[in-house]
């Protein structure tokens, strides 16, 4: 069954979400106030309309509450923001994700029922500070269902913990594959196994479970 996603407000960030989706062959529905947006995502997107999402009855209409994730990202306008999400939750959208521009929009966005609240500003920030540490060799090789295979160097935090320490064999959602030691590649892993400095791990499976992992370090 596909999944049906809304994307409302077609900024930057809207407009790159509803393209990446509509690349993987989701139904995705584009909303925006101004038809001039609306104008230019109609290339890139199969429906899209004009309208006031922060309109009960227009969600209503739209049967917004149908859809399995209705994305809002409306950033600038806090106002705006927070009254569509407030608006989709009282509709019974179930899932309802927020683009949030700091932490006390997040905040308010959470109290008034956001399922998930992105802070795209603060989350490449991180990304990018990660890879300047250089601690990943390679960006996430995707594999298509939000699967990927990554390598992740032990840098001086991780160096002489054991695989049972940072709860690697344990994982169900990805898997360390194998461990490459200079020339060496280890595949039988234990959790005893203790990590050393330079060490590369090659890991696959969901990318969001990858990432929490790599959160925890
Ligand atoms: P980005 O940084 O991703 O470019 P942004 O966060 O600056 O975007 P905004 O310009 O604040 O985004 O708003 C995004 C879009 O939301 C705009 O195209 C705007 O027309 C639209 N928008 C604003 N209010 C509403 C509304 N009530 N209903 C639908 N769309 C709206
Ligand atoms: P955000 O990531 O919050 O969206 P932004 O892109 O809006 O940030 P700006 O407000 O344009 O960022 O600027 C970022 C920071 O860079 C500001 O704190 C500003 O004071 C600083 N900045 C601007 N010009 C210079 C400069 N010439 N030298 C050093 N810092 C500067």
């Amino acid at each position: 069954m596909n999944n049906q996603f809304a994307v409302i407000g077609l900024g930057l960030f809207g407009s790159a979400l509803c393209e990446e989706l509509q690349r993987q062959d989701a139904e995705v529905l584009a909303i925006d106030i101004d038809e001039v947006k609306t104008r230019q995502i109609a290339t890139l997107c199969n429906h899209v309309l004009v309208a006031d999402a922060t309109d009960e009855a227009t969600v209503a209409e739209l049967g917004l509450a149908n859809f399995d994730i209705v994305f809002v990202a409306i950033g600038d306008n806090l106002e705006t923001s927070i009254l569509t999400t407030l608006v989709l939750k009282e509709a019974g959208v179930k899932k309802v994700w927020v683009k949030a521009r700091d932490k006390f929009h997040a905040k308010i966005l959470q109290k008034v029922g956001a399922d998930k609240v992105i802070n795209p500003e603060w989350d490449m920030g991180r990304r990018v500070a990660q890879s300047m540490l250089d601690n990943r060799l390679f960006d996430y090789l995707e594999l298509g269902h939000d699967m990927v295979l990554t390598e992740f160097v032990i840098g001086l935090q991780q160096n002489s913990r054991t695989l049972g320490d940072l709860h690697l064999l344990q994982q169900s959602n990805f898997q360390l594959l194998a461990i490459k030691r200079g020339e060496v590649l280890h595949n039988v892993l234990t959790g005893k196994m203790e990590l050393q400095l330079g060490d590369i791990l090659i890991l696959a499976g969901n990318k969001h479970a990858i990432d929490h992992w790599l959160d925890t370090l």
